[in-house]
């Protein structure tokens, strides 16, 4: 099917147009952000190339539906479209995940986390996750965190190895009794074992919410093992490996039918009174709609090769890391993310990724195990592989991008662990092959910009 003289493919064009002409500046920084993306080399473990047929259903009318009267009534009058897009996106969910029920609304994983606390739980109740200088996210046990808020938080860490201490998150359950805890991790590169954690949470009669925003995608491909039917509840967002919309899913596999407490309701009918009148409003009709386009995607034959190559990646890139002396986080990966220890390094992390963002290399500064630096300037840095999987690096150009990381690192010279100096003739030669190496690899299914003149186009 073609778009031309369809309401939503006319629509679009005209909407930029209106765009160009009513307001260049915010039109012009819009343009700029999306030539950045292009030529940079962006290996930040939290993002993804959205796909343009996601990105398309944001821009449409289907922004003019509100809901009224949640929960119950549904969008408002007359919206049959938003229930059948809704539907879509609810059955995509259940099929890529094997859930039994799935909530789409959260406008976020953090809503989405904190919708399903906030519906389990009672005020004062103790939850337990991984803490966030261990790879935890903030929403999951970080004291700081949750500190003035509803919960009690307690967190486990890794061990020496930097693996999840399991023994030490039993022990912790045994003495706490947290009613709720939370597995899955911001800054992890190895698997989880979420049977393990269902036992821990068994033990002492606690919930089990796993939060697989990180490795949804690997999850979707039968890559990384689906916590689905072993946690009660289980959250993602929406834009990290899904390469959807900013957003949430909440869902549930077998437990969905258990009875929840004495309430009369199963773990799912407690789940779907929720909440989103009181902790987010109205869900957002477009973000929905998006979300079942990327997760149309996610069951794509093509989706599971970019996956594997997500992963093949990885282990490449922490294989020549590794061979090239640096000191890599649990020995290896097997997800997206390669977390590069620094500690016993001059450079600390913030000035690592403020050297490679200079000449065009994106990474993220990141805590790692033994950290002696502050939360604000670390040791170390977290890499990941999504976007150039996406765009079809292979083993070969993860060996030159590390490679290109190797040379940065060796010609910063830092001054403290916030300021630098680093060589121009290095910097010059980097940018240079960051740019060439790119421009071989555009951003999947966009119309291609490198090489030409910033600003007009035909
Ligand atoms: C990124 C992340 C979130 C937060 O996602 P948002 O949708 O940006 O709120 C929640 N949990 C984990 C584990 C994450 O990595």
């Amino acid at each position: 099917m073609t778009s031309a003289g369809t309401p939503l493919g006319d629509f679009v064009l005209s909407a930029v147009e209106l765009l160009a002409g009513d307001d260049p500046e915010l039109h012009d920084a819009l343009c700029g952000e999306h030539e950045r993306q292009e030529s940079a080399l962006s290996l930040v473990a939290s993002s993804s190339v959205t796909d343009p047929s996601v990105l398309a259903c944001l821009s449409s009318a289907a922004m003019n539906v509100t809901a009224e009267g949640y929960p119950g009534a549904r969008y408002h009058a007359g919206c049959e479209q938003a229930d059948v897009i809704e539907r879509l996106a609810v059955d995509r969910a259940k099929e890529v995940f094997g859930a039994q029920y799935v909530n789409t609304q959260s406008h976020s994983a953090t809503t989405a986390n904190y919708t399903v606390l906030s519906s389990l739980l009672r005020p004062g109740d103790t939850i337990m996750g991984m803490r966030l200088d261990q790879g935890g996210h903030l929403t999951h046990g970080s004291r700081a965190a949750y500190s003035g808020t509803y919960f009690q938080a307690i967190g486990y860490g890794l061990d020496a190895d930097g693996l999840i201490d399991y023994d030490e998150a039993a022990a912790l359950a045994a003495f706490h009794r947290p009613k709720l805890i939370i597995c899955g991790a911001t800054a992890y590169p190895r698997n989880v074992d979420w049977a393990r954690f269902r036992r821990i949470a068994d033990q002492v009669g606690a919930l089990l919410m796993a939060d697989i925003s990180h490795t949804a995608g690997l999850v979707a491909a039968g890559l990384n093992t689906s916590p689905i039917d072993h946690a009660h509840v289980t959250t993602t967002c929406t834009h990290k490996q899904l390469a959807g919309p900013r957003g949430g899913l909440i869902m549930c596999g077998k437990d969905a039918g258990t009875p929840f407490g004495d309430t009369g309701r199963t773990l799912a009918e407690q789940l779907a009174r929720a909440l989103f009148p009181y902790f987010q409003g109205a869900p957002i009709l477009p973000m929905i709609a998006a979300k079942a386009r990327a997760l149309g995607l996610a069951r794509t034959a093509a989706y599971r090769r970019t996956m594997r190559r997500t992963v093949d990646n990885s282990r490449a890139l922490a294989d020549e890391l590794t061979a090239l002396g640096y000191t890599v986080v649990s020995g290896g990966s097997d997800n997206h993310i390669v977390l590069l220890d620094l500690t016993g390094n001059a450079l600390s992390g913030l000035v690592a990724e403020k050297a490679l963002e200079s000449v065009g290399i994106i990474v993220n500064k990141n805590r790692v195990p033994g950290d002696r630096r502050s939360a604000s300037t670390c040791s170390g840095i977290r890499i990941g592989t999504n976007s150039v999987a996406q765009r079809g690096f292979g083993a070969a150009e993860m060996r030159h991008c590390a490679e290109l990381i190797h040379q940065v690192l060796e010609a910063v010279r830092p001054n403290g662990d916030r300021a630098y100096a680093l060589d121009d003739f290095a910097a010059d030669f980097v940018r240079a092959e960051v740019r060439k190496l790119m421009s071989g690899f555009p951003l999947p299914r966009y119309p291609r910009l490198l090489g030409e003149p910033s600003g007009k186009r035909q």
